[in-house]
């Protein structure tokens, strides 16, 4: 099921490229649904005027366990070495989304843009996650949603990081929560918006009007661009759990207690803005705080936690931030990130290699 992309639509005009990417994660479902509503939509309108759009399924096996994954992370294994993966079975969809990508940046008769949807085990609403990509930073800043900067890089092994090292154009959607009713709207009005902007949907209609003002009214209120201030990995054996009740992109204050692991409470070091606060079981992050970007640019300085440099922006003296330990000798540094391996590159656009990047 699902081998090839699920779908495809070629415009009757050079133009450039769009491959949607969804169900990267098994347990996020929202984003394969956008794709059958934007296919549905543009089989209404006979097609596309200009460009090319693909709709790829990340992880069909995860999705039909119902599972974030089977083997492993498929969006934290993209810059180890393809030898390592090569017995997952998220290792074989990593070899096949690799395919696809060559493949579409091949034939590409404009530039390439892949947009990846993911949703939160978290309650909360739609926001961007943007890594180096250029266009990404642009087009998000462009959307009426929040952008968060900085997460990106702090996620290793991430699709974004990849494609960021590749050149390719990227931009991340989180919909909101894994099974929430409004998952499957907000992907697909961000999807209208992002393809509109390319030329492979019109650029005013209707339908573009209608996800403007859906996305405005989910985000209302919230800051729009932010910058990742703290990420609270996890260890085994750390008997991680979050407080309940908290929500994406919920307004924490400093000394606010956010979780509890077997060190004791873990307190938020600082104003912010909270993000991805984990209520499953699997998962490599309890929580991450991201800052508006204005703060997070005054403030300038960058400082490590005792945990191995997981704080962005330093702590107020006398806070114990998140990660550490209350008392006693500093936790242990966690390993530093692997080493960005060789990832294979993709072909530059118009290459003519047939040769598999991944094999
Ligand atoms: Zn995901």
């Amino acid at each position: 099921m699902h081998q090839e992309p699920i779908f495809h639509a070629l415009g009757p005009r050079p133009g450039p490229t769009l491959v949607v990417l969804a169900g990267m994660h098994g347990n996020e479902p929202a984003g394969v649904r956008a794709m059958e509503g934007l296919a549905r939509r543009i089989e209404a309108r006979g097609g596309i005027p200009a460009g090319e759009l693909l709709g790829v399924v990340g992880n069909p096996g995860a999705l039909r366990a119902g599972q974030r994954q089977l083997d492993a992370d498929l969006n934290r294994i993209w810059t180890v070495p393809p030898a390592s993966v090569r017995h997952m079975r998220e290792g074989r969809e990593r070899r096949r989304i690799t395919r696809i990508l060559a493949a579409a940046r091949r034939r590409s008769r404009g530039e390439l843009h892949v947009v990846d949807l993911h949703t939160t085990s978290g309650e909360g609403p739609p926001f961007l996650v943007v890594g180096t990509s250029a266009w990404g930073k642009a087009r998000g800043r462009a959307l009426p949603l929040p952008l968060v900067e900085g997460l990106a890089r702090r996620l290793p092994g991430t699709l974004t990081q990849w494609l960021d090292e590749q050149g390719v154009h990227n931009l991340v959607l989180e919909a909101g929560p894994h099974l929430g009713e409004d998952g499957p709207g907000h992907a697909l009005a961000f999807l209208q918006l992002v393809a509109a902007d390319l030329g492979i949907l019109p650029a005013r209609s209707h339908e573009s009007e209608e996800a403007r003002e859906r996305l405005a009214r989910a985000t209302r209120g919230l800051p729009r661009r932010l910058v990742l201030s703290l990420r609270h990995p996890l260890r085994a054996g750390d008997e991680f759990r979050m407080e309940p009740g908290f929500r994406n992109l919920d307004p924490v204050r400093r000394g606010q207690l956010l979780a509890g692991d077997r060190s004791g409470p873990i307190h938020a070091p600082m104003d912010g803005w909270l993000l991805l606060p984990l209520y499953q079981l699997q998962g490599s992050d309890g929580f991450f705080m991201a800052v508006p970007a204005e703060d997070g640019q005054a403030t300038g300085h960058v400082a490590g936690s005792r945990r191995g440099g997981d704080v962005v922006v330093a702590p107020s003296p006398g806070v114990r931030p998140a990660g550490t330990s209350p008392s006693g000798p500093p936790a242990a540094a966690s390993p530093p990130p692997a080493p960005p391996a060789p990832a294979p590159p993709l072909p530059r656009r118009r290459a003519v290699s047939n040769e598999t990047p991944d094999a």
